[in-house]
């Protein structure tokens, strides 16, 4: 059993924002295909403010659910696009999982990924096939929750999310948008990946490598 503490909630805000820096022109390339190419600069500045923020908490006096809210507060503030309030409101959802608790099990990491997807799902009101974040979302929580529920190891459910959610983003290729700026492009943005899936694969690839490696 891991025991996941604040400082260990900073090493993987901090992990995070230093992928998505590594992979902001990337999304961004992504998004220039079927949005407004700035994908990759929402995630870089939303992800980085919140790293800064939850790595000045006081990891003496700061809970889990503390750095949660801080980083929601900061991704809102930095991030103008659509994701911005979407990944705020899973930061939040992760927040309530954590509440009351000094440190965070395994059970509470595989909780708050599928809080995450809930939130994502539940703020933009998108489904399943609607090419968004939510078709990476969705099955990487689904079979986190699976890979427990067989009572795998955390690193083993993190690395069935990991799976399901590259599926799922590889699977918006085939999907005509029907939410947010793409839902514009009808068909012309047929056999193009969603940008917000693609960044969902990597905070989940970040999850996976902060918890993998005990
Ligand atoms: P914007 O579209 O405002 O420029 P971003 O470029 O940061 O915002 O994010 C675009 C991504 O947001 C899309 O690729 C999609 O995955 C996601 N998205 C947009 N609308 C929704 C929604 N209603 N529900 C879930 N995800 C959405
Ligand atoms: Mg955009």
């Amino acid at each position: 059993m891991t025991t996941i503490d604040t400082e260990e909630l900073k090493a993987l805000f901090a992990r995070i924002a230093v992928a998505m820096a590594h992979e902001k022109d990337r999304l961004c390339e992504l998004d220039g295909v079927i949005g407004d190419a700035d994908h990759g600069i929402a995630m870089e500045l939303g992800f980085a403010a919140a790293a800064k923020a939850v790595s000045e908490l006081d990891s003496a006096a700061a809970d889990p659910t503390l750095v949660f809210n801080t980083a929601a507060k900061s991704f809102l503030n930095a991030v103008g696009a659509s994701s911005g309030p979407l990944y705020a409101t899973a930061l939040m959802r992760a927040g309530a999982v954590a509440k009351g608790k000094t440190a965070l099990n395994d059970g509470d990491i595989v909780d708050i990924v599928s809080a995450f997807a809930k939130g994502i799902q539940d703020r933009g009101k998108a489904e399943i096939g609607e090419k968004t974040m939510v078709d990476a979302w969705v099955p990487a929580a689904a079979a986190c929750r699976a890979a427990r529920d067989q009572g795998l190891s955390l690193a083993q459910c993190l690395i069935a999310a990991l799976q399901a959610g590259e599926a799922g983003a590889e699977a918006t290729k085939d999907m005509i948008a029907a939410k947010g700026r793409s839902s514009r492009l009808g068909d012309r943005a047929l056999g193009y990946i969603d940008p917000g899936a693609a960044s969902a694969v990597i905070v989940i690839s970040c999850l996976k490598d902060q918890f993998t490696s005990e």
